[in-house]
């Protein structure tokens, strides 16, 4: 599939047509050099396949305003079929039911969806000691009352403390506001003063640098790092997706980091996305999704 990569962009009817062997991050791009404040609801990552993702569902930092890849594909193209002539139940398939299991999609018509060119961010960490826990209990409350432009990913590792030289737990909250600093912290001082953000905390970037920022990584030469299609970390693993629909009490959640402060640094890692409050609800056909890693 990898020379079915064509992408071409129609910037008036805010539409793109991509090749189901570009990647994730090829497909960033272009948009990019079509117009800045264009973008597509899709991966972190950016050398996901265009195929296999959108088979999947598709989420990433946009999912919560404007759905999965998934809910912004418009229609599909094929030797023999396009959304017209395979009809609205199997165009419906496609878009979730999983690679492969119904058909070998060559393209995909894409809806384009308006981003600023400049966005705020941060990745601030807070260990076990800094109080972690609470901090992750406060953010199952705040995160789904967030405004659509804000998302907050807390990622959860065990490390060997800077500090002590022991073993604690380190949550980094990875974040991108579609916005300007000031009022991201109006924003944050509101809803979660908890976390302590302040100015010097934030970096004002390009939309698309944000996706290896995300990563840890640096943002320089972003064109390289999208339209690389070989991950420039070599880091395996496997990982395993699932939903939350309560609260976890503070006390499970004091007893996860227990469990992962077990591990050596950096062996496991979870990762928290909240999907709530905002589009997510409204769609139901995003209940099909499922992701495969
Ligand atoms: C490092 C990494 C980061 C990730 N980050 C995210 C993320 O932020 N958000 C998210 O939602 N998911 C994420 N994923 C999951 C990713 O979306 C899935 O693994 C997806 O299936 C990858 O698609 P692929 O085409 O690259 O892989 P492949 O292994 O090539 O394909 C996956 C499946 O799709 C099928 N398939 C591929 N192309 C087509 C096609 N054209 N027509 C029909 N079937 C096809 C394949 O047969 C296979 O069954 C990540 C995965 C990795 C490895």
């Amino acid at each position: 599939m990898s020379n079915f990569r064509s992408i071409s962009i129609d910037i008036k009817g805010r539409t793109a047509w991509v090749g189901a062997g570009a990647t994730v991050g090829e497909a960033y791009n272009s948009i990019y050099e079509a117009n800045s404040n264009l973008g597509f609801p899709a991966a972190y990552c950016p050398t996901v396949g265009i195929g296999g993702h959108i088979s999947g569902g598709g989420y990433g930092p946009l999912v919560r305003q404007f759905g999965l890849a998934t809910d912004n594909v418009i229609d599909a193209n094929g030797r023999v079929l396009d959304r017209k002539s395979m009809g609205e139940d199997l165009f419906w398939a496609i878009r979730g039911g999983d690679g492969a299991s119904f058909a070998v999609i060559l393209g995909y018509k894409l809806k384009l969806v308006e981003i600023p060119e400049k966005v705020t961010a941060f990745s601030i960490n807070r260990t076990w000691e800094q109080n972690a826990t609470q901090l992750l209990y406060k953010w199952q409350y705040i995160a789904p009352k967030l405004p659509l432009n804000l998302v907050i990913t807390p990622q959860i590792v065990s490390i060997n403390s800077n500090q002590t030289g022991k073993r604690t737990v380190q949550v980094t909250f990875v974040s991108v506001f579609r916005g300007k600093v000031d009022e991201l912290l109006s924003i944050m001082n509101q809803q979660f003063p908890e976390l302590g953000l302040k100015k010097e905390d934030c970096t004002e970037m390009l939309w698309i640098q944000y996706f290896a920022y995300a990563g840890g990584l640096p943002t320089s030469n972003i064109k390289e790092f999208l339209t690389s299609r070989v991950s420039s970390t070599k880091l395996y693993y496997n990982a395993k997706s699932d939903f939350v629909k309560e609260p976890i009490p503070e006390k499970e959640i004091e007893e996860i980091l227990r469990k992962l402060n077990e591990l050596p640094p950096f062996v496991g890692m979870l990762e928290w996305n909240h999907f709530g409050g905002g589009v997510m609800e409204t769609i139901p056909e995003s209940s099909l999704i499922c992701f495969v890693s």
